[in-house]
């Protein structure tokens, strides 16, 4: 099946308007999804290019939802059938269980059976206005191929930040976790990062699956060393981040690492304040409910795609519960029955908690004037959307880069306190005792108000970065200059 239009391709009187064409290529999951449609938004809005975004049939509805309000064309290319593990009609990682990360490299390894239709249909789109470049998910290592073949630049994004990226890099490259077979299993062990000697890391700062992908050779390793090839060879990558930040870390990039680096974020800045809609949430009632009565809500997420046991659950419930704290919660709809085993949880906490099972809006949530603080794995984009809330994080990661991204909010930029498992390791059960002392530090306690007042001070670093003159705001001129000159088959715009 060849590429599927859903929406009308670029019309060539947005040709006129546009000098350049932009290609996204999202990964298929929320978390790597919905950064690249923040940045479809500068690169509509500010540089007035025109925008394309690939995707699957089943991926394209949240996508077109999310663009709706914007010029972007959204392209879908066919979905691989018959991966092994993968139902079919699954076409985004939150809908497979992470529980067997192979499952996970079987779908990332499938979508280079995209490429064929991802070139058929660039092939077809060649007509003005012409692309100046592509800007493709680091896990679509192929995409950097098909660039090649067009004569475009590739740009790669990832979805970490430079804190994380950079040192698992050189935990990687120079071996500095100690093999697992190795008589050295020491979990607590602290190893020190060369070029950034204040920093120590132990193994339980990084998945199981990383020691394997260093040391192994499997399908794992494969595909991320194809990543990483294919990230080298590109022409930037494109960081969800700002200078001040983590300026450190940049530099270090800039000098030591491939390829040259872009911080052109927060990206969530670039999506409007409020969506219009005909009526509110009833969560966000419940918020305007609670900022009437004074009162301040703690927000408790794991994001789109982290798994939480039942025995987990039940724990959060018990800490959220004895810790008094006003609190809005939201869990996966696959989580549903568990919290429900809770008996009468809801019904006891009905005047000061609130549980959702629904996709949110979760800037809006975080944008709240009531809500001063938020329990959250770590995904990089919810501590963005934390950061430029103002809003504290009790950080609690639970997979991927999530210890490394908890260790930036608690120890580099101290805009948040760390809940602990209770034997340390990630997979660790948190414990309700050690929950309810720790919501109640950030929501009332003395290191609580410390963070709080330096969140905000990151907050408005952050929105300084992406205005005109901005750090962001710079990084984003000098990168769409340097694309200019780099693609020289294609007429820039004056
Ligand atoms: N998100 C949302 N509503 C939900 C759940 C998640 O808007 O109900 C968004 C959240 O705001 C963030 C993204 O999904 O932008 C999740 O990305 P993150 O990096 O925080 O975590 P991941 O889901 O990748 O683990």
């Amino acid at each position: 099946m060849g590429p599927d239009f859903c929406d009308s391709p670029p019309s060539s009187s947005s040709s006129t308007a546009s000098s350049h064409h932009v290609v996204l290529f999202p990964f298929m999951s929320k978390g790597h999804t919905i950064p690249l449609l923040q940045l479809a938004r500068l690169f509509l809005n500010r540089h007035h290019f025109a925008v394309t975004v690939f995707t699957t049939p089943a991926n394209r509805p949240f996508i077109v939802h999310t663009l709706s309000d914007t010029a972007a064309s959204v392209i879908d290319l066919p979905f691989p059938d018959n991966i092994p593990g993968i139902p079919s009609g699954v076409e985004s990682t939150d809908k497979i269980p992470f529980s067997s990360m192979s499952v996970f490299y079987s779908f990332a390894a499938a979508t280079k059976l995209m490429q064929p239709h991802f070139e058929q249909a660039l092939q077809s789109l060649l007509l003005p206005p012409r692309y100046s470049f592509i800007v493709s998910d680091g896990f679509l290592w192929w995409t950097l191929e098909s660039a090649a073949k067009f004569g475009l630049p590739r740009l790669v994004f990832y979805g970490m930040c430079v804190y994380s990226n950079s040192l698992s890099r050189i935990v990687a490259k120079n071996r500095l976790l100690p093999h697992l077979d190795d008589n050295n299993n020491d979990e607590s062990k602290s190893i020190t990062v060369t070029p950034f000697p204040w920093i120590s890391v132990k193994r339980n700062d990084f998945p199981p699956v990383f020691t394997e992908l260093v040391y192994s050779k499997g399908l794992a390793s494969e595909f991320h060393l194809n990543c990483l090839k294919s990230t080298e060879n590109s022409f930037g990558l494109i960081f969800n981040s700002f200078y001040e930040l983590e300026a450190v870390f940049i530099e270090y990039w800039k000098q030591n690492l491939l390829p040259k680096p872009w911080c052109v974020g927060p990206f969530c800045l670039a999506e409007p304040k409020a969506w219009p809609r005909p009526t509110k949430p009833a969560w966000i009632e419940w918020l305007d409910q609670k900022l009437e009565q004074g009162s301040s809500v703690l927000y408790v997420a794991f994001g789109s795609q982290a798994e939480v046991s039942t025995q987990q659950l039940e724990e959060i419930a018990i800490g959220l519960e004895e810790s008094m704290v006003n609190f809005l919660w939201v869990v996966r709809k696959n989580e549903l029955e568990l919290t429900d085993n809770s008996d009468g949880f809801e019904e006891r906490v009905k005047d000061r908690g609130m549980v959702v099972r629904d996709w949110v809006d979760q800037r809006e949530i975080l944008m709240h004037e009531s809500v001063h603080g938020f329990l959250s794995h770590c995904g990089w984009n919810s501590v963005l959307e934390s950061i430029c809330a103002g809003v504290p994080i009790l950080a609690w990661p639970v997979m991927a880069e999530q210890p490394l991204n908890a260790k930036m909010v608690v120890e580099e930029i101290k805009v948040g306190l760390r809940a602990e498992t209770c034997d340390g390791s990630l997979k660790g059960l948190v414990k309700w005792e050690s929950l309810k002392k720790m919501v109640k530090e950030l929501m009332e306690g003395e290191m609580g108000k410390e963070v709080r007042k330096k969140v905000k001070k990151v907050a408005e670093m952050a929105n300084k970065a992406v205005v005109e003159g901005g750090s962001s705001w710079w990084a984003l001129e000098s990168l769409t200059d340097e694309i200019c000159k780099e693609n020289k088959s294609s007429k820039c715009g004056d």
